[in-house]
């Protein structure tokens, strides 16, 4: 279960970033998973509630999966192409027994939408 590590490094830098931001809050996660992930993106949502649920900086926020792509080698006939999505098949021999680059990132915190100080809502001109 190395999701755990996993979803705590992208907290961690999402906390990092939006700080230097100047933001209190985040309100969303943009993360890309590529097909190399062994996880599942409920596995991920289920560690971030349990690892962020709490936390005042992220109360509230939603995680927006992406899908990026991926460096492949199919197994069966050794072609190498970017696989695009989960269960992507060899274009050449439509094999999905594939190999990923061992430094292929799984997942990665690509944007965030924050929240910054002054910047609640009800600060504008009504009336
Ligand atoms: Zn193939």
């Amino acid at each position: 279960m190395h999701e755990l590590g996993i979803t705590q490094g992208i907290i961690d830098r999402a906390r990092e970033a939006a700080t230097e931001a100047g933001g209190i809050r985040i309100r969303r996660l943009y993360v890309a998973m590529t097909p190399a992930a062994d996880f599942s993106q409920e596995s991920i949502e289920m560690y971030f509630e349990m690892l962020a649920g709490e936390d005042e900086l992220f109360r509230g926020a939603e995680l927006e999966f992406q899908w990026g792509s991926a460096a492949a080698t199919c197994l069966a006939c050794s072609r190498s192409f970017d696989a695009d999505r989960p269960g992507a098949a060899c274009p050449q021999c439509g094999g999905t027994q594939l190999r990923f680059d061992p430094e292929t990132p799984m997942i990665q915190l690509t944007g965030l939408d924050i929240v910054e100080s002054g910047d609640e809502e009800g600060a504008g001109s009504a009336g």
